[in-house]
């Protein structure tokens, strides 16, 4: 007796290779059965006439490290989406390593600078066995992946100032790191816009990439440019992946500002190249011409030193060079009419919605003065959207089979009596919106789009028992209709749930039926060091 029969299917397996018809059983967990004429019982029958199942789609790059931890709160908005796992504590910023003396500052880092709504949260876990723990206790709605925050990691061991390592915190560091991945996490993530991961600098980050390649985990890179200085930040990368034979992932692959549009090709050689002399070096990237972050990425790193609290005071009082400087990234990211408010936290809810040039004028400031008052006001957090991408540079990136694709968004549910605020679409339909877009634009076989959303991301985290449809393999599938998937989020309208994804299974669960979530969530950490 099987626990699922899955009949009439068309298989995509991930590998690339055609699809094929035939029937799926799952036992225990584990994909058993794969024949074209398989008619054993079941407990449940799925009939997936017209339908494709793939492997469960990975977000290998996610902010939802706490969404699990809120009562009351459907993690609805990844599930939707046909996502199976999600790598959370990407950026440079994780939930945890925490300790009683950096605690507060992670917490406001992650609702700060990631402009994670967290409604009084906070990180209470120190290590990844506590997380672990306590998503056994409240599980997420999909299984979850860890990576360990450099900036959380050097602001647990040295706090949260502008200053280099001593010897003896580098070391205490790289052992904190190599216990962290010991006990699971699947690598280190850099967020090199994000104080204080923006403060370390070449030696430090090699001598932790070197404790990853121990443990065969990767390293991912919030880069320090994606604009202006963009081929510095990848060169300042590469170096770290030839000192330390670390493996890679350069996180939301984009080129910010119109005087950066047109270059996705010379960037793409670049990597390629570096690829070619044989560096390990994957990326991912979000399908969308806007980027969002927090207001405070427009404020420069020797401003933030400290934290949040310390931004704050000396935004109250700016100097002129701090007004400069907020202005020449403001104009980097094309502008304060380009800047979209998302939320003030009630601070000014009249901006909501609102680009900052209006949200300026309204307060009789110029735009980079309205900065440090709506930021001061808000406690130096205010999610913003950013439309500085060109369309053409995000689907040459696409194109490429090495890139996979990262939401970097955060598991909303979609009641919006909970969700007040517009977020970013990215949370809410990367993964239908990048097969969307492959389809209408022809970019690419169906077979060549899901293997960059499974296997792929499977390989890059060393994920042997998923990723791919195959005997023995972990049961995570995807059931949905190629020719109906589509993304109906919108800046204006996000809480939308997507169309044509009908089944998700997860380990042999059936999580999504119909279109809706069923049951209790079960997702639970996958830890590295099992595979
Ligand atoms: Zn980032
Ligand atoms: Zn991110």
């Amino acid at each position: 007796m099987l626990d699922i029969l899955i009949k009439n299917g068309t298989i995509v397996d991930g590998t690339g290779s055609n699809r094929y018809q035939a029937n799926v059983g799952i036992t225990d967990g584990v994909i058993t059965e794969i024949a074209k004429d398989l008619d054993i019982p079941a407990k449940s029958i799925i009939d997936a006439e017209n339908q494709i199942v793939s492997s469960g789609f990975i977000d290998i790059h996610s902010h939802s490290d706490l969404s699990p931890f809120f009562v009351n709160y459907k993690m609805q908005s990844k599930l939707y989406q046909g996502i199976s796992l999600e790598i959370v504590g990407n950026c440079g910023i994780s939930c945890l390593p925490t300790n009683d003396k950096s605690r507060k500052t992670i917490t406001e880092l992650l609702e700060g600078a990631l402009a994670l709504p967290l409604n009084g949260m906070v990180a209470e876990d120190n290590s990844i066995t506590d997380y672990a723990e306590h998503i056994g206790r409240c599980p997420a709605a999909t299984n979850v992946g860890l990576l360990i925050g450099h900036g959380t990691l050097r602001g647990c061991v040295m706090g949260f100032d502008m200053r280099p390592p001593t010897k003896e915190e580098l070391q205490a560091m790289a052992d904190l790191l190599d216990h962290e991945l010991t006990h699971g996490a699947f690598g280190m993530s850099l967020g090199l816009i994000y104080p204080p991961s923006s403060y370390g600098d070449l030696e430090e980050f090699i001598v932790l990439a070197k404790v990853l390649k121990k443990h065969e985990a990767i390293l991912t890179v919030h880069m320090r440019s994606e604009s202006t200085h963009i081929f510095d930040a990848v060169r300042e990368m590469l170096k770290v992946a030839e000192s330390s034979h670390v493996h890679l992932q350069i996180s939301h692959l984009k080129l910010i500002g119109k005087p950066q549009w047109g270059k996705a090709d010379e960037l793409l050689a670049m990597i390629k190249e570096a690829r070619s002399k044989g560096l390990e070096v994957t990326c991912d990237q979000y399908p969308y011409t806007a980027t969002s972050t927090n207001m405070a990425a427009m404020v420069p790193g020797w401003a933030q030193s400290g934290g949040p609290e310390a931004m704050c005071q000396r935004l109250a009082k700016p100097s002129k060079e701090l007004l400069t400087e907020i202005k020449i990234e403001m104009e980097r990211r094309g502008g304060a009419g380009k800047v979209l408010i998302v939320s003030t936290h009630d601070k000014y809810p009249e901006f909501d919605g609102v680009t900052l040039d209006k949200a300026a004028k309204a307060l009789n400031l110029e735009p980079e003065m309205a900065v440090t008052v709506l930021l001061c006001a808000a406690n130096g957090g205010i999610p913003c959207c950013y439309f500085c991408l060109a369309e053409e540079d995000m689907l040459t990136i696409m194109r490429e089979q090495f890139i996979c694709v990262g939401s970097d968004g955060y598991a909303f549910p979609f009641d919006k009596g909970l969700i007040s605020t517009n977020p970013h679409p990215r949370s809410f339909g990367t993964f239908p919106r990048f097969l969307q877009i492959t389809r209408e634009q022809q970019l690419m076989s169906l077979e060549a789009a899901i293997a960059k959303i499974t296997a792929l991301p499977a390989a890059i985290l060393g994920l042997k028992d998923r990723g791919t449809i195959a005997i023995g393999k972990k049961a995570d599938l995807t059931i949905f209709d190629a020719s109906q998937i589509a993304d109906r989020s919108s800046y204006t309208d996000a809480l939308r749930k997507p169309a044509g994804i009908n089944y998700v299974i997860i380990d042999g669960k059936i999580a999504l039926a119909k279109g809706e979530q069923v049951g209790e969530d079960f997702g639970r950490v996958l830890l590295h060091e099992q595979y």
